[in-house]
């Protein structure tokens, strides 16, 4: 048997056909490692938790090169709360949509994003592109 125990849930709060958190070592962890993500949901959630772990190289790496901002800065302070995953769908072999809400709070305040994100795939990895905030 394993002795490895991976008891940290991932921040993004997948969860597995039981309904149990996945760890972070199963889950966002190998796309922040390098690993290309398999798909835009995947994708998304693993800026999620970049943005929620800090991860701003792994923010800029995913970001579409056109959009991408040139110096991008994380909101100190902001702690990301949880994700919820609307719809992901697939427009073609690489194009994506996904629809989520994030919740956060900041100062005391808490804020709710919902957005649909586009997603693009170029050298077989899944970029950000944009999205519509609903
Ligand atoms: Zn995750």
């Amino acid at each position: 048997m394993s002795t490895v125990r991976l008891i940290d849930a991932c921040p993004c709060g997948r969860v597995d056909a039981r309904q149990k958190a996945l760890a972070y070592a199963v889950c966002c962890q190998p796309w922040h490692l390098g690993a290309p993500a398999p798909t835009p949901e995947a994708l998304m959630r693993s800026r999620y938790s970049a943005f929620a772990l800090g991860l701003v190289d792994y923010l800029t790496a995913t970001w579409h090169p056109s959009t991408r901002p040139g110096d991008l800065e994380l909101e100190p302070g902001q702690q990301w709360l949880g994700l919820q995953v609307k719809s992901a769908r697939l427009l073609d072999d690489t194009h994506g949509e996904v629809s989520f809400v994030a919740r956060s709070r900041m100062a005391g305040r808490g804020h709710r994003l919902q957005e649909t994100s586009r997603f693009e795939r170029e050298d077989g990895r899944w970029l950000y592109v944009d999205g519509d905030v609903v």
